[in-house]
């Protein structure tokens, strides 16, 4: 059984925190380096359902994407939920490791189960490569195994994707032919430029606000968007690293178990259409 530096060794090395932001908050936000190991879940988001989660399975260490402490903290009293949490982790043995942004470009991180969960084939490429190694970078591009039309495309999409209440809106023709996609997981307002500068036919990414996307499509010439949940389009990845983790651990002889949430932590809980119906 690894303790739990081994696992944040074997997690650094897949995600190396130098290629987190200047902003991020990446690694360890608490746990016992010299502690035992033997469960791993792993989430989008660091909140107490899936705290909850961690503990009715018992696990030893949860790996989320999203920091608990973006900002930095002055107290961690149990006053928020954010202190709660840590006071939950801390009392059970459970261990929280964040992999953000050094898992947005990595290669292949967030952004390659995306695309392969939508549907995309082949060669992935970053959409911005990173300045230190072309090979990684933010967002991917990729093609279906076929040209298909927008209308297919999304629906596939929406298919791949683990569903949540708002589904996918879609900004442009249906009947457009798709040979080409960026994706990007979370929020891609900032690489909206970026997409159209490399000509595909659609962008897909998460919150997209109205005035950005607005102006964007307006402008001629610029691929089709397609924005989806947050937490959608980064839980595709959760698969990808805990299967990366368990076997880097394996080659040296530490055995692991690991579980992905499927709790669906996205902000957006329903739809008034959703209501409707029920
Ligand atoms: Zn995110």
């Amino acid at each position: 059984m690894p303790t739990l530096a081994d696992v944040v060794d074997e997690l650094e090395s897949t995600y190396d925190p130098r290629w987190a932001e200047s902003w991020d908050a990446v690694g360890l936000v608490c746990g016992d380096p010299a502690a035992p190991v033997r469960r791993i879940l792993f989430a989008v988001d660091p909140v107490p359902v899936v705290a909850e989660e961690a503990l009715a399975w018992g696990a030893d260490l949860i790996v989320t994407h999203h920091p608990l402490y973006l900002r930095g903290t002055t107290s961690v009293a149990a006053t928020t939920f954010k202190g709660r949490l840590v006071h939950t982790l801390i009392r059970n043995d459970i261990a929280l490791f964040a992999a953000h942004t050094n898992a947005d470009v990595a290669d292949p991180g967030v952004s390659d189960a995306l695309a392969r969960a939508v549907g995309l084939t082949g060669p992935l490429t970053p959409l911005v490569p990173a300045a230190d190694d072309p090979r990684r970078g933010l967002g991917r591009i990729g093609s279906p195994p076929a040209p298909v039309t927008l209308r297919e495309f999304a629906r596939q999409a929406a298919r791949g994707l683990p569903a949540t209440a708002g589904g996918l809106r879609i900004a442009g023709d249906p009947d457009r032919e798709v040979r080409r996609v960026a994706v990007s997981g979370g929020a891609g307002d900032s690489l909206l430029g970026a997409a159209r500068a490399a000509g595909v036919d659609v962008f897909l990414t998460a919150d997209l606000r109205h005035h950005p996307a607005s102006e964007f499509t307006e402008e001629p010439g610029g691929p089709a968007l397609i924005d989806a949940a947050h937490w959608a389009t980064e839980w595709p990845w959760l698969a990808d690293a805990a299967r990366r983790l368990a076997s880097g651990l394996a080659a040296k002889g530490n055995t692991v178990e690991t579980r992905v949430s499927e709790t669906v932590t996205d902000a957006w809980t329903t739809t008034a259409e959703c209501e409707d119906l029920k």
